[in-house]
């Protein structure tokens, strides 16, 4: 197989694109496909003080180099979750990373804010993982605020955003539905979030760092029970392999024609949100959710 653009040997076939490229030339589709992302919607400028959180997958590893190599000023920030195995295993990737590609990086320990996860795990009645989502989502969003940064980066790939759009839309969550997309903008106490990486699947990600030299090692979280939406990411795969770029035109399609009409009903009927009277996180109750967290976690009076 040959490459589409040099005709030298192709390393990586995309049936998606219906095309194959050598290792320079996929490099080059990678970049394009972020450099498109972020003008059609308006993600990123070079004036942008840009905080990615680093989970230490691969999605969040690319997104960082890419960033990086684009020219953006970028800043890794990784929270440690103190789970076992899995938070060491994961601070010493990032670590290792942000060393060898000469990348910012802060690490926020999670035990420090009295939430190491092992210990809430301990205190709860819902699943962990909503609850350490929560957290995470906190902390970022506090992190960047409170560091000067103008805009999150996240490394959501196609396979979780369709994944997410598919699952939204068979429960018509419009709450959801209305806040799905590459961008969400600052409003309200939060922090502009941005998901350049939204047109690239994961196996393109995985590629990237193959060629690129970065490592990605992974030691599953104990308390994960599977891959998020591991069944739709599986439907829409096979929706894939018979349908070639259905998953990018689907999404694409509701960024053009459905994520407005959400927004419009949400505008009607939306909760009102104001600052949380003990941390200013935007909140539409008493006490916003990682307060109540820590009071019941007794971290807080
Ligand atoms: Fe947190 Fe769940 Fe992910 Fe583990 S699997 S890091 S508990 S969200
Ligand atoms: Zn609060």
């Amino acid at each position: 197989m040959k490459c589409r653009r040099c005709q030298k040997q192709a390393v990586v076939a995309l049936p998606s694109h219906n095309t194959a490229f050598c290792a320079d030339c996929y490099l080059l589709f990678f970049k394009r496909q972020v450099e498109k992302a972020i003008k059609d919607h308006k993600l990123l400028t070079q004036n942008d003080k840009v905080v990615v959180a680093i989970s230490g997958g691969k999605d969040s590893l690319a997104l960082t180099w890419q960033l990086a190599n684009l020219g953006y000023d970028v800043t890794g920030l990784h929270i440690d979750l103190a789970i076992p195995d899995s938070s060491e295993k994961a601070r010493e990737i990032t670590t290792n990373f942000c060393k060898k590609f000469n990348i910012k990086l802060k690490i926020l320990e999670i035990k420090n804010e009295g939430l190491a996860i092992p210990e809430v795990k301990k205190r709860i009645r819902r699943p962990v993982c909503s609850v350490c989502g929560q957290i995470k989502r906190y902390y970022f969003n506090k992190f960047a605020l409170d560091h000067g940064f103008t805009v999150l980066a996240t490394g959501h790939n196609l396979n979780d955003e369709v994944a997410r759009l598919l699952s939204n839309t068979l429960r018509w969550d419009t709450a959801y539905l209305s806040d799905q997309g590459p961008l969400l903008p600052a409003e309200n106490g939060f922090m502009r979030k941005v998901k350049p990486l939204y047109r690239l699947t994961e196996f393109e990600t995985a590629n990237l760092c193959y060629l690129v030299g970065i490592e990605y090692g992974f030691t599953p979280c104990p308390y994960s029970s599977g891959a998020s939406f591991t069944y739709y990411k599986q439907l829409l795969d096979e929706l894939e392999f018979n349908q070639p770029g259905r998953k990018l035109q689907f999404y694409e399609g509701f960024l053009k024609r459905g994520q407005k009409a959400f927004k419009l009903l949400e505008q009607k009927q939306g909760q009102e949100l104001n600052p949380c009277p003990e941390c200013g996180y935007p909140t539409s109750g008493e006490l916003c959710g990682v307060c109540r967290i820590k009071k019941m976690m007794g971290v807080m009076k």
